[in-house]
């Protein structure tokens, strides 16, 4: 499922170029276009859907899959000291992009 308005969809379709850093069949880890850090990427489901609160088992099967695998993902992109991982949840959380995301923060050192 895609949603023809979402950017992050349409970067999963490269209709938007983006640094890809990471990508399989269930998604897909790319660099965050204004960087929070000095290393700031966001790792997103190839299924469209908005909000974390928006889960379901399958959409929670998918999330754990993206855990399994963000630890190597960030170690080959130089985060060997550690990592922050963020989900912004609606307006209030200061969400901007409604297919959710998981931001990872780090390299500040
Ligand atoms: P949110 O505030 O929704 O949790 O985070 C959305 C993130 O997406 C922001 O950090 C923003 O910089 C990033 N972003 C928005 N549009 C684009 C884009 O077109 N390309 C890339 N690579 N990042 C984007
Ligand atoms: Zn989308």
């Amino acid at each position: 499922m895609f949603d023809n308005d979402c950017i992050f969809c349409k970067i999963i379709r490269d209709e938007i170029p983006s640094v890809k850093v990471y990508e399989d069949e269930k998604m897909l880890v790319f660099k965050d276009v204004e960087p929070k850090a000095k290393v700031h990427l966001l790792a997103i489901p190839k299924d469209h859907f908005k909000l974390l609160s928006e889960m379901n088992e399958d959409r929670a099967e998918l999330l754990k899959y993206m855990l399994l695998k963000i630890p190597e993902i960030a170690a080959a992109n130089g985060l060997k000291n550690g990592y922050r991982l963020i989900v912004n949840q609606g307006d209030d959380a200061g969400q901007t992009v409604f297919h959710l995301h998981i931001h990872v923060l780090g390299g500040e050192t």
